[in-house]
């Protein structure tokens, strides 16, 4: 299930002495990202090694609602309105780690030049909404 070398991998299963997890559940991580595009940044990251949205189909779509449903629960506890919130996953090339992670940025608007290019719904960003419309578009 873990993969050796794989940051994630060593965060999700509470290896990383580093990183602070604020939340676990059964499926998945939440911490704070290491460069932060906005106010507040948080990422979601499964147990189970996946490189990326492109290894998923149809069959995790429950697990990427439970992700963000894991998010939105986690910034509404913090009181962080998630109306002004970005939440999505990057695509290969442009992943810094090679495991699967769903960004959560708020608020939105306050993100900077470079943050934004990086965030930009497109071909190398989906949002979960995208994301969701992509795996149910894919066979099992
Ligand atoms: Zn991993
Ligand atoms: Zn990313």
């Amino acid at each position: 299930m873990a993969t050796d070398n794989c940051l994630f991998c060593n965060i999700a299963s509470g290896q990383d002495a580093a990183t602070k997890l604020e939340i676990e559940t059964d499926e998945f991580v939440i911490f704070r990202d290491i460069k932060p595009a906005s106010t507040h940044h948080y990422l979601a990251v499964p147990k189970q090694h996946y490189a990326s949205l492109k290894s998923l189909n149809k069959s995790h779509d429950g697990l990427v609602t439970r992700m963000e449903e894991g998010l939105k629960r986690f910034l509404e506890d913090k009181g962080i309105s998630e109306t002004d919130a970005l939440f999505g996953f990057h695509l290969p090339p442009f992943i810094t780690v090679g495991h699967l992670h769903m960004h959560a940025i708020a608020p939105r608007s306050e993100m900077g030049f470079f943050a934004r290019m990086m965030f930009r719904p497109s071909a190398w960003f989906k949002t979960t909404n995208d994301a969701h419309l992509y795996l149910r578009s894919k066979e099992e």
